[in-house]
């Protein structure tokens, strides 16, 4: 089966990450998307995350329904920090059948050449790229010069997504301001935000 691996810190998940993972589901023909909630990412370390497991039980809730979509809780089992190339050996271990794409911002694309071991990760996952407004979009051969590799070697697919304005750092920042985040944020997410008391105070 092909299997979208979709990261991010889910803090929280919003109506962006599952827009996106939707459209990218449905034009690249996977079977299933996984969502994967950031351990102990490598790249923000600016501020406190909430709780690994509330991040999980957050997206839980937002995709309930979409049986194609699956939070997968596999960082807190590997070694910190959170390296994508050590989450996709494990899931490849794992799931041996499966063939993975990894879902990635434009923004992001850029960095990768300075992940950990990105040349191990692109034999591991094809690159799904999702296009961002003000971002260039990084071709298949620019991408394998700066890695000095051949230009077969990176898989790389553009999906382009509805474009919507919305992040999770503002929403923290709309909650810690008493703002509705309603619709930015699945029902059951905002529901959730509001019994546990989440991004009370928060500033960022
Ligand atoms: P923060 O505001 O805390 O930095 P975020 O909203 O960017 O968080 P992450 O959990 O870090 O969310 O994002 C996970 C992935 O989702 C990243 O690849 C990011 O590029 C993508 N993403 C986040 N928001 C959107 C959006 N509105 N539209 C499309 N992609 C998004």
């Amino acid at each position: 089966m092909r299997v979208g691996i979709f990261g991010g810190t889910f803090d929280p998940v919003h109506v962006g990450h599952l827009v996106l993972a939707e459209r990218v589901r449905d034009e690249a023909g996977l079977g299933l998307v996984r969502f994967l909630p950031s351990y102990k990412p490598p790249h923000k370390t600016d501020r406190v995350l909430t709780r690994f497991e509330t991040r999980c039980d957050m997206a839980v809730l937002a995709t309930t329904g979409q049986p194609a979509f699956v939070v997968d809780a596999v960082e807190k089992e590997l070694p910190p920090p959170s390296f994508s190339v050590n989450t996709l050996r494990e899931l490849a271990d794992r799931h041996p059948g499966d063939e993975f794409s990894l879902v990635i911002g434009a923004d992001s694309l850029h960095d990768l050449p300075t992940w950990y071991e990105p040349r191990e990760l692109l034999k591991l996952a094809e690159l799904i790229v999702v296009p961002r407004p003000g971002v260039e979009l990084l071709t298949a051969g620019a991408l394998a010069a700066s890695l000095g590799v051949g230009p077969g070697d990176v898989r790389l697919r553009v999906v382009a997504c509805p474009l919507m304005e919305v992040a999770s750092r503002d929403l923290r920042r709309r909650v810690s301001e008493g703002k509705s985040i309603r619709y930015l944020v699945p029902r059951a997410v905002e529901e959730f935000i509001r019994e546990k008391g989440l991004y009370a105070a928060r500033a960022d």
